[in-house]
């Protein structure tokens, strides 16, 4: 098996026909030893009527259900786990990330790099609160992490078997797949894409989502955090000793009554900033307890194709 292509599906039953089309033209050169992988996370719509569909007429076509829905990194996580090919290629179900960029990464690829990620040159189609928060989330995510994450990089990307190795042997719970593979090392570079408008359908990333990728990013990928809270606690120290001047330097100086207002004010900042610490250790604590749980990702609740590829003598 030459090429494997992951591609997580959350109620995307609009789009499946579309991209399967558009897939198997784009793995044109290597279908003979080819396959195209199709999550599907949990979806409530379609989804899964429409892989099955399209794996009748696209022989290449496997199908993957989780038995509920659990993330877009997990959905992908189960997709790499399950391709047997060489290089292995991963893009979004709603064709914003083109597939036809494969052949250019795949060109990268055979001049002696290990992994070609997409960067983002242009967004089309989304909203300038989606633009501006990825813009703000790539660069403070570089500023704390310890490991330099790509900027403006998504999932999108191709990867040789080694480097998939490395980040399947990464046994954590909370994945950020991106930083993950930056992490893995080996030779990367990017390759500038123009990314398209959403195919159909809407986004499946509310913010919630997108809150939730963000801390799993600080926290999988940074402690410093916690450090700010330790240095926030020296602010506190000095803004204290200010107060003491002042409370001291008015009782002997001007003799006045001492007033409410700085008191609450103290309290306000003072339990504001205990507040804060207190949040940004339950953070990692709460990682620390998923992760010590140890659940399987997911289940797979059914599964289809891929009958032909398994046999040794065509693998
Ligand atoms: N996705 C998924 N599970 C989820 C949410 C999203 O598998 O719980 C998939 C979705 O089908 C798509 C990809 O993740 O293939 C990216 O999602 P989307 O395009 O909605 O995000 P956006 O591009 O708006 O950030
Ligand atoms: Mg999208």
């Amino acid at each position: 098996m030459e090429l494997s292509v992951v591609v997580p599906c959350y109620n995307e039953e609009e789009t499946i026909p579309h991209l399967v089309e558009r897939l198997a033209a784009a793995i044109a050169p290597w279908s003979a030893r080819a396959e195209i992988i199709l999550v599907d996370d949990g979806s409530s719509d379609q989804t899964w009527d429409r892989i099955v569909a399209a794996q009748a007429q696209v022989p290449q076509v496997r199908g993957l259900r989780l038995s509920a829905n659990r993330g877009h990194q997990v959905a992908l996580t189960a997709g790499l786990q399950a391709a047997r090919g060489a290089r292995i290629f991963m893009l979004d179900a709603d064709l914003q990330d083109p597939p036809e960029v494969l052949t250019d990464m795949m060109a990268l690829m055979d001049r002696g790099y290990d992994m070609v990620y997409g960067r983002r040159a242009a967004r089309r189609g989304e909203t300038v609160f989606k633009r501006l928060s990825a813009y703000l989330f790539y660069r403070y995510l570089n500023a704390l992490s310890d490991v330099p994450i790509p900027k403006d990089t998504g999932d999108f990307r191709l990867v040789n078997r080694q480097v998939l190795n490395a980040v399947l042997a990464m046994p954590e719970r909370a994945r950020f797949i991106r930083g993950m593979f930056a992490w893995a090392g080996f030779r990367q570079i990017g390759l500038e894409y123009e990314r398209d408008a959403r195919h159909a359908g809407v986004t499946k990333y509310p913010l919630r989502a997108m809150l939730r990728l963000a801390t799993d990013a600080l926290t999988g990928f940074s402690i410093k955090p916690l450090r700010f809270a330790t240095r926030l606690s020296f602010l506190s120290l000095f803004v204290t000793l200010l107060m003491a001047v002042y409370v001291f330097g008015s009782l002997y100086l001007f003799s006045t009554a001492p007033g409410w207002a700085s008191v609450t004010l103290a309290i306000s900042f003072f339990s504001g900033i205990q507040l804060l610490t207190l949040g940004i250790m339950g953070e990692y604590i709460g990682r620390l307890y998923t992760e010590t749980k140890r659940r399987p990702l997911y289940f797979l609740a059914d599964e289809i194709g891929g009958e032909a590829a398994a046999r040794p003598d065509t693998a």
